[in-house]
């Protein structure tokens, strides 16, 4: 389970979208399309701008329960007893909407729980620096470690340094912010290669463009026979002070104490359906996780992205709207600690993996909606981008091979999906971190990602010709 977690986040972190800062016009020149699609894709245009009214005037009752929810529960760890009070919510709140079939399947989660986190500098002078342990960590023996600190650009730099220069040291990777997809390898695999050389414990420098003293957590894996050491992540004012220390000669020396706990809880993905009126076995899938790291309140990560999932078959009932597939929101548990829900989800649902028509995913913010990010064939894509046409401004297509964060592994089999692209530039800069509340949030942005989420899901739902897979 380890190895296999350890090759799904590899391939999540790497090929997932989050290291896009530029969105480019997909060359659709090639799509040739029945007309008489397009001509059913545009008689859509009416039924999308009821249903973005309905969910814009709806909009302060929608946003009320969206605070309300994350307010009332927090950060929602997996495995954590606060998660399953916030999935329990969702299940009420879904019912006193008049929506009842919902439903919820067990997943076994990993329960990694943060104890006490202190470093101080030792040498060459005492200074305290703020550490955030990154989630599956070990704890420091008792009483800590005090060692010398060897800070290293990269992972290159560690290659070229002798062992007996890493060995017994606490490793510093001081990787600059390039892109997420990039520089998240640190976070992921630095205290498996710095364990590898002998080190006692290994810091990352946030991943993050953007610093205000902030430190920014997020999973990691150790590989298989190395010990595991200790591993946190510290801030980039922190990292840069380490790094001309160590340029200027200093000897640096530190005092790091970590604790922490890691078992396994059963958690719940939570399945809401509106049922489909024609092909009811055949799915169009919406998602976004339930839970969070254990700091900030998860609000933006993933609290935005699974209410305005989870409102899509909601407001569509609302509209008393039947459309010829069934529309299956699902709130994925356990996503942080490496896709956990959508792992088991994928492997109790494989031999129905043929009835996903099209997956869709919100877990990459809920700024201002700009369109969405495409993984299918060229027909399929060409579609999706027929379609998007009916919601100009927001008709932004971009195309990747696997997209989101849960659905990448469904997408790598074969279901064509998308994830909402929104105006996101300052995601990283609250990601995993404290900095993570409802005060990153705009209502009219969420308000109008809801909107344009449930409209284009409903037309999905409700084509008559299936995304092709081909
Ligand atoms: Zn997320």
């Amino acid at each position: 389970m380890t190895t296999l977690l350890f090759t799904i986040v590899i391939v999540t972190q790497y090929y997932n979208v989050y290291s896009y800062m530029t969105i480019n016009k997909y060359d659709l020149s090639d799509c040739v399309l029945n007309p008489k699609l397009v001509q059913e894709i545009a008689s859509y245009k009416n039924i999308t701008k009821t249903i973005m009214n309905e969910v814009v005037n709806n909009g302060d009752t929608f946003y009320n329960e969206y605070a309300n929810f994350i307010d009332k529960f927090g950060a929602r760890p997996a495995g954590s007893v606060v998660l399953e009070e916030a999935i329990d919510h969702m299940i009420n709140l879904t019912r006193s909407n008049g929506l009842e079939t919902v439903t919820t399947e067990d997943v076994m989660s990993p329960h990694w729980v943060r104890g006490s986190e202190t470093a101080t500098m030792i040498k060459p002078r005492i200074k305290p620096i703020a550490i955030l342990g990154l989630g599956s960590s070990v704890s420091t023996p008792s009483g800590g470690i005090t060692a010398e600190v060897i800070v290293m650009r990269n992972f290159n730099e560690l290659n070229e340094t002798i062992e007996s220069n890493v060995k017994g040291k606490i490793v510093v990777f001081d990787a600059h912010y390039t892109s997420y997809g990039e520089t998240v390898a640190y976070r992921v695999e630095g205290a498996t290669k710095a364990a590898e050389k002998g080190a006692v414990a290994s810091l990352i420098r946030s991943v993050t463009p953007f610093s205000l003293y902030t430190t920014h957590t997020g999973s990691q894996e150790y590989g298989s026979n190395v010990t595991k050491i200790p591993t946190a992540a510290i801030t980039h004012e922190d990292a840069d002070l380490l790094r001309r220390l160590q340029d200027r000669g200093a000897t640096i020396v530190m005092s790091i104490n970590m604790t922490s706990t890691l078992d396994y809880k059963t958690s719940r993905n939570t399945l809401i359906d509106l049922k489909g009126c024609e092909d009811r076995e055949k799915l169009v899938i919406v998602s976004g996780h339930i839970d969070s790291w254990d700091v900030g309140q998860g609000a933006m990560d993933d609290g935005g992205g699974m209410f305005i999932s989870w409102y899509v078959p909601v407001i569509i009932h609302k509209l008393k709207l039947k459309p010829r597939r069934t529309l299956r929101a699902i709130l994925w548990t356990s996503e942080e600690p490496g896709l956990v829900g959508a792992i088991e989800y994928l492997n109790r649902h494989m031999n129905e993996l043929n009835n996903i028509n099209f997956i869709m995913e919100s877990d990459e913010g809920t700024f201002e909606p700009l369109g969405l990010d495409v993984s299918g064939s060229q027909n399929a894509v060409c579609i999706v981008a027929e379609v998007l046409k009916l919601f100009k401004p927001i008709d932004k297509l971009k195309v990747s091979s696997t997209v989101g964060s849960d659905i990448t592994i469904f997408n790598s089999k074969g279901v064509p999906g998308a994830s909402l692209l929104n105006k996101n530039e300052r995601y990283f800069w609250y990601h995993h971190s404290n900095a993570d509340t409802m005060d990153v949030q705009n209502k009219n942005d969420v308000v109008q990602c809801a909107a344009f989420l449930a409209a284009f899901s409903y037309v999905i739902s409700d084509l008559t010709e299936d995304i092709p897979r081909y």
